[in-house]
């Protein structure tokens, strides 16, 4: 549990969100900020809802989770917390060695989300089950 770096985090995606709201930018002196805390990290997120790598996958009754494409031609999937990535750098990155905050795929959501540019796309409750417990 990281108490204080969770909490900066959260106010930096909801400065994301309020700049965001007008004309979905961020500004020079955010990205900055952004920069500090995610590293290299911030460009490979932005490279991902930029090339429109990621979907929000929503059933009918509501129950939704995050599909990115990665470079590699995978897909990831990951649920609605966005607590979780399968990806090899969530795994070794942030969880065994600890020198990330979140991977490029979470990064890439949490801002996505904040700016409003991710699109949906509906899927039936099969596919929603696939896509969380393929990985
Ligand atoms: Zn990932």
């Amino acid at each position: 549990m990281r108490p204080l770096l969770d909490e900066t985090v959260e106010r930096l995606f909801r400065l994301v969100e309020e700049e965001g709201k007008e004309n979905k930018l961020v500004s020079s002196e955010l990205m900055s900020l952004l920069h500090c805390v995610f590293g290299d990290t911030l460009l490979s997120a932005f490279n991902l809802i930029d090339q429109g790598s990621i979907t929000c996958c929503v059933t009918l009754n509501g129950r939704y989770l995050y599909k990115v494409s990665g470079s590699a031609g995978r897909s990831y999937h990951c649920p609605s917390t966005l607590s979780f990535c399968p990806c090899r750098s969530f795994t070794f990155g942030v969880l065994r060695r600890c020198e990330l905050i979140m991977c490029k795929h979470l990064l890439a959501i949490h801002i996505g989300k904040a700016l409003h540019c991710l699109p949906d796309t509906s899927v039936t409750d099969e596919e929603y089950d696939l896509m969380l417990y393929e990985q």
